[in-house]
Order: C-alpha cells, then sequence, then structure tokens
C-alpha cells in the first residue's frame, strides 16, 4: 500500500464516521507516523508503506475514530503559526484564540504596556505568543491545575521564551501578587448543559471547558477579582462564547464605567472578544 491509497482508505474511514476535515486529519496522523512535513508528503505520495507503519496508521486512525483528538495523538497543535505541545491536562488552542493574541498585542503595542497576565493559561500558547510577540513585556501565566503548568512551561522552554514567562499556580487572578497593565485570559466558558455538544468532550479536560450554568462564572469571577489586580491605564481582554459578550461587557463596565467596551468578532463573525480600557493616564505637565 501506498500513502496515496493509505490516506484515502483513511480518509473514507473518518468521513463514515461523520469526524470532519476527515483529509487533514489522515494527513496530519499519517505524517506523524512517518515524522515528515506536508510537502514530503506529496513529493512521496507514490512510495510504500511498511507494515510496521502501516499499522503504525491504522492504529492511529483507530484512536481517532474513538473520539481522540489529533493534537492528542499527536501531541501537537500549531497556533499562531508555531507548534505546541499538547496532552490530556489542556484545552487544545482554539483557532479563534488566535483573535485573543493579535488584539492583545495590538493593544499592548499601542498603549506602551510592560506588565501582562495570561489566566488560565492552559498549554501556554497564548502566553508564549505574548512573549514572543512583546519583545519588552514582563508575562505572568496562571492556572490552577499544576499539569497544566507543567505544560505550559514544557512550551515556554520550547520556544526559549521560559525567563520572560512567570507561571503561578492558583485561582484566576488570586495567585498574581502586583497588580498589571493588561489581563488576557480565555476561561471556561462552555454552559455546563452544553459540555457534551463540544466534539472533544471526554477527552479535554472539563475543567477548561465548563463555565457552570450560564457559562459565565469564571468570566464575572475575573471581572471582580480584576479590581485589585489591573493598573491605572490598564486593559482587560476576554475571549467569550457565543452569545457571552453582552453580559461581559455589562460586568466590565459595571465595575468600570469609565472604561471603553470594544467587542471583536471571530472569522465566524462571533462575538468572541470583549475587551475593556481604562482611560489612559494623564500627565499633568506644570
Ligand atoms: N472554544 C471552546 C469550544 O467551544 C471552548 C473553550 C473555552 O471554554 N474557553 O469548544
Amino acid at each position: 500500500m501506498n500513502l496515496r491509497q493509505a490516506l484515502k482508505e483513511a480518509e473514507e474511514t473518518l468521513s463514515a464516521a461523520n469526524i470532519d476535515d476527515a483529509l487533514l486529519e489522515s494527513e496530519v496522523l499519517l505524517r506523524h507516523v512517518l515524522k515528515i512535513d506536508r510537502i514530503r508528503l506529496y513529493t512521496d505520495i507514490n512510495s510504500e508503506l511498511t507494515p510496521q507503519q502501516y499499522e503504525k496508521f491504522s492504529g492511529l486512525i483507530q484512536r481517532r475514530l474513538n473520539g481522540e483528538p489529533s493534537a492528542y495523538i499527536t501531541g501537537n497543535r500549531e497556533f499562531y503559526g508555531l507548534d505546541f505541545y499538547v496532552n490530556q491536562h489542556v484545552l487544545i488552542p482554539r483557532p479563534e484564540t488566535e483573535l485573543l493574541v493579535e488584539k492583545a498585542v495590538d493593544l499592548a503595542k499601542k498603549r506602551s504596556y510592560k506588565t501582562i497576565v495570561d489566566v488560565g493559561t492552559g498549554s501556554g500558547a497564548v502566553a508564549v505568543c505574548l512573549a514572543l510577540n512583546l519583545p519588552d513585556a514582563v508575562i505572568y501565566a496562571t492556572d490552577i491545575s499544576t499539569q497544566a503548568l507543567e505544560v505550559a512551561s514544557g512550551n515556554s522552554r520550547k520556544h526559549s521564551v521560559e525567563n520572560r514567562i512567570t507561571f503561578l499556580e492558583g485561582n484566576l487572578l488570586e495567585p498574581l501578587t502586583e497588580p498589571v497593565d493588561m489581563i488576557v485570559a480565555n476561561l471556561p466558558y462552555v454552559r455546563n448543559a452544553d459540555i457534551q455538544q463540544v466534539s472533544t468532550a471526554g477527552h479535554e479536560p472539563e475543567v477548561a471547558l465548563n463555565g457552570g450554568k450560564n457559562g459565565l462564572d469564571f468570566i464575572i469571577a475575573i471581572v471582580g477579582q480584576s479590581v485589585s489586580k489591573l493598573l491605572r491605564g490598564g486593559s482587560i481582554l476576554l475571549e467569550v462564547g457565543q452569545g457571552q459578550s453582552q453580559t461581559a461587557s455589562r460586568q466590565l463596565k459595571g465595575i468600570y464605567p469609565y472604561g471603553e467596551v470594544d467587542i471583536f468578532r471571530d472569522l465566524a463573525g462571533i462575538e468572541r472578544i470583549v475587551g475593556l480600557s481604562l482611560p489612559r493616564k494623564t500627565r499633568v505637565i506644570s
């Protein structure tokens, strides 16, 4: 069996089980077995698989059929153009979260922010991208899960930014000892009743998905905690679930009536990022 035939067979098997992006998923798993990039996959498409390679590939397709996400099978997910190690202790970074990074980087540059915290860092993808794109910033990253922090610090070493990020274990902003210029967070926001609808349910840690009855428990909690953790002139940027942006902005406005709210839509048109920026520090010139 050659690579082309193996891919076709796997694609058909996955599509028959209603798995989205069956060809792409098959490619990712085959590349993982052969340890080759996508270009090599297609230049070698007519070469033969050894029986051992075929057996290994079939085993991975079987795991995918059982619902295990391919990012956990390969231990890797690309985010913001970089490779991140992931395992079952962390949420697999989603494409829409790239918007959170993009807006955070823009805002930090525009307002010359120096200290930033990524709350509920998980795999550390957001914190690492902020460190790489804001070379002068001091980054903190918190998580309540020890195992997630291990993954995150591994990713900071993978991208050589371990000296730029301080990892803190604890609930949301509680472990942060000093106020910062910017708070960035992609917290669990799936409604309790909707958890089973998440395609990776049962594989991703529930603690990374479940936002309580309305999905807003952590968003409400972080806004409350931020009062003592946000510097004057600072900003908060939160990723939210579909239909949550108005409640999130009301929470923010309730606590920071002078702040300016910005809402950004993701590529699917969903209001995904809610930001609040406090008026800039005014300098009195005498
Ligand atoms: N975006 C994820 C999903 O819909 C949820 C991630 C989160 O709760 N922060 O599956």
